[in-house]
């Protein structure tokens, strides 16, 4: 069983940082990523998505990467791309890999003081899960059993210690994540979980300060609203089906106008900038975090 022990002298470079992204969000999702918190990690974060664009390679210094994976949110897309992430990871041979959405701001001096809290030398799988028990399936996979496991939901983020992440290496490269991805059933997130806590036999730690907008973005309260490692914004209601932004152009409405479709669940920062030009709060907070930014209040 690994144990935490004394803090571990990290800082940002020992961190791969992953961004899960596809082309109809460049514009809408990665625009706010890069005028905030990219700035921060600029040489330590990519973004993988499903197509070529110049305009976004250029303003993440070519650090967009065009997968080749298929567009769309079901599983075989999304897996693919976790798969490039992963890969892209132990290429890199940095201490730690940490997976994001698209809608996540990290907080990235958070990140690295939390992750210092854990041994660098041992197998760390560390995430929220979004459910509030663990999953259990039948698993098809090996025999025919009942299989319980819990993941880290991928939307709030999630990091896997190098040490970790070199034994998933024979489930999760070459090919193999996507296969069994299929083999289960389910999605990029949901593999990753199963390979570690299943076929491993390692578990989820759980680290409160991930937060993905399945959860009550306002019941952060202001005197954590710093201390969190990530944040989301937007719908939280998945139970309706089609409550979010599928067909493209509700993305651009964010915040707006779709009214019974689009959940305003933002985090709130007191004295942010205006909702018109702000409306997921994430240039607010991030003035917060770095006031010295050119659109900030003075
Ligand atoms: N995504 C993707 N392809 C798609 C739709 C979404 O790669 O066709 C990515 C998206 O960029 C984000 C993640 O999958 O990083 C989750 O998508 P979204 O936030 O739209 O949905 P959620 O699963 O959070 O409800
Ligand atoms: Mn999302």
């Amino acid at each position: 069983v690994s144990t935490r022990s004394r803090i571990q002298n990290i800082t940002l470079e020992d961190i791969f940082i992953t961004v899960k992204t596809t082309r109809a969000f460049h514009r809408t999702r990665l625009s706010i990523i890069i005028k905030t918190w990219f700035q921060l990690a600029k040489n330590q974060t990519w973004f993988f998505s499903d197509a070529d664009d110049d305009e976004y390679h250029m303003l993440t210094n070519g650090h967009l990467i065009n997968t080749n994976c298929p567009e769309g949110h079901d599983p075989d897309g999304l897996s693919c791309k976790m798969a490039k992430e992963f890969e892209a990871y132990i290429k890199s041979q940095k201490s730690w890999w940490c997976h994001f959405d698209d809608d996540n701001y990290v907080n990235t001096e958070q990140l690295v003081q939390i992750l210092a809290q854990y041994d660098i030398d041992q197998d760390w799988y560390l995430g929220k899960p979004s459910t509030t028990y663990p999953l259990s399936i039948i698993d098809r996979g090996r025999v025919m059993k009942q299989t319980t496991f819990w993941f880290a939901t991928g939307g709030a983020g999630l990091c896997i210690s190098k040490s970790l992440g070199l034994k998933i290496i024979p489930y999760a490269s070459n090919g193999n994540f996507i296969r069994i991805s299929r083999k289960i059933g389910l999605p990029d997130d949901v593999t990753l979980g199963y390979i570690i806590e299943a076929l491993i036999q390692n578990y989820l730690i759980v680290v409160p300060q991930f937060h993905s907008h399945l959860e009550v973005m306002k019941h952060i309260s202001k005197e954590d609203l710093y201390k969190q490692i990530s944040y989301g914004y937007g719908r939280w209601d998945q139970r309706g089906g089609e409550v979010g932004e599928e067909e493209g152009d509700g993305e651009q409405r964010e915040g707006g106008a779709k009214a019974g479709r689009y959940i305003d669940n933002v985090i709130q920062v007191e004295d942010g900038l205006d909702k018109s030009i702000d409306p997921t709060r994430f240039l607010s907070l991030h003035c917060k975090l770095q006031p010295s930014v050119s659109y900030c209040p003075n």
